[in-house]
């Protein structure tokens, strides 16, 4: 068991990590080297997808995917509501306008059917890019969501951090996120909570060479070189910004990705404990629904808990979990109640959102976790919703 305070994510860093960056800093470069490609290569291999283009965090990837797409003023993206900010904010850096959709109340996930009802809200207006997001690591209904963005002239933007390693199962097909079978482009994040880790980091993956190109183009000024031109030209059609992911970030997101397997396999086992530790507290508590075909590695293990049943309140169990050594967060406060969007969109009633938003709590995964923190976990949830 572990000592001392789970939290609710952490990262993995072992002694290989912490020599691989050590060899990047005594290499000839520190960014813009061949560990850059060497992480992009290895990453695309990875979730299996044509193209894969590394960036400063996942919130650069989903603003160069905006960018790549030429979404702008007047467009509009769909964004569920239950997200984190930065799905809602990647459409607000291009000037473009959100339309929030609805999720099921049990999965927290943009369904066909919130996604229609979001597309009907925004009839008549130029929507251009519909951005689900696999929450935890659960996979959405992406051939659906596709063709129904498709038929709106809309592309599909994976909005993909959880979800590293998941994958779909549609008939005999299985679909790894971020391969592009049912996505114009998927986003990924490397913060320390998330599946792999190099600090800050990113990427966005597509089978598109033209976006491919526009997403590099983004990264770095927009600047071009023509082969065979003078060796110090450059040219810039438009502005890009720096949004350059490191060579010493790459060499720890090399690192981290040869060990995804060990990290997905432990994730599992992990989360395959829980579901047998918290059977016997359902209905009070329930594991988030898991949408069909979908065959997850978990970021977030998130209960959904009947407060109002248990007599306690959230944060009184927060706080009792926290002084009990457990950390727990809540994944997510709905995007479309944040004050920015509510001065910008007006009042809007989402009620899946809200029945998620009420009931959600993240609890203790990550591979370094013991097997028995979790019964130290929901031993702990157990008593501070009884006592
Ligand atoms: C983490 C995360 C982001 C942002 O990634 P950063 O690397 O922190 O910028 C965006 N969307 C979702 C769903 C995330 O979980």
């Amino acid at each position: 068991m572990t000592e001392g305070f789970l939290p609710y994510g952490r990262q993995t860093i072992e002694d290989d990590d912490i020599a691989a960056v050590a060899a990047a800093l005594k290499g000839d470069y520190l960014t813009t080297g061949p560990t850059v490609e060497a992480f992009e290569t290895a990453f695309r291999e990875v979730v299996g997808a044509g193209h894969a283009v590394a960036c400063s965090n996942g919130t650069a990837a989903l603003h160069m995917a905006m960018l790549a797409a030429r979404i702008g003023p007047g467009d509009v993206c769909i964004v569920p509501s239950i997200t984190f900010l930065a799905t809602a904010n990647c459409a607000a850096y291009v000037g473009a306008d959100v339309v929030f959709a609805d999720v099921d109340p049990d999965s927290g996930l943009m369904t066909p059917e919130t996604l229609a009802e979001a597309l009907d809200r925004a009839k008549g207006r130029r929507v251009r890019a519909v951005l689900p997001v696999h929450l935890r690591g659960d996979v959405c209904d992406l051939p659906a969501l596709a063709a129904m963005a498709g038929a709106a002239g809309a592309i599909l933007v994976e909005d993909a951090p959880h979800a590293l390693g998941s994958s779909l199962k549609v008939g005999n097909h299985v679909a790894r996120v971020g391969d592009g079978a049912h996505s114009a482009m998927a986003t990924f994040s490397f913060h320390p909570v998330k599946t792999i880790a190099t600090g800050e980091g990113g990427m966005v993956t597509t089978n598109d060479a033209d976006l491919a190109g526009r997403l590099r183009l983004a990264r770095s000024h927009g600047m071009t070189r023509t082969p065979g031109a003078d060796p110090w030209l450059y040219e810039m059609a438009e502005p890009g910004l720096n949004y350059r992911l490191p060579d010493i970030n790459c060499a720890l997101g090399l690192s981290q990705l040869a060990k995804l397997p060990r990290f997905m396999a432990r994730r599992r086992a992990l989360a395959a404990l829980y579901e047998v530790a918290l059977a016997p507290l359902a209905p009070t508590i329930r594991l988030a629904a898991r949408p069909e075909g979908s065959d997850p590695v978990l970021h977030l293990l998130t209960v959904l808990i009947d407060f109002e049943a248990a007599g306690k309140s959230r944060r009184q169990v927060v706080e009792a979990l926290a002084a009990k050594g457990v950390g727990s967060q809540v994944h997510y406060i709905p995007v479309h109640s944040q004050p920015y969007w509510q001065t910008r969109n007006g009042p809007l009633d989402l009620p899946g959102a809200k029945a998620w938003y009420d009931r959600c709590l993240s609890l203790p995964l990550y591979p370094s976790m013991a097997d028995d923190d979790v019964a130290r976990v929901v031993d702990a949830l157990q008593t501070s919703l009884a006592g």
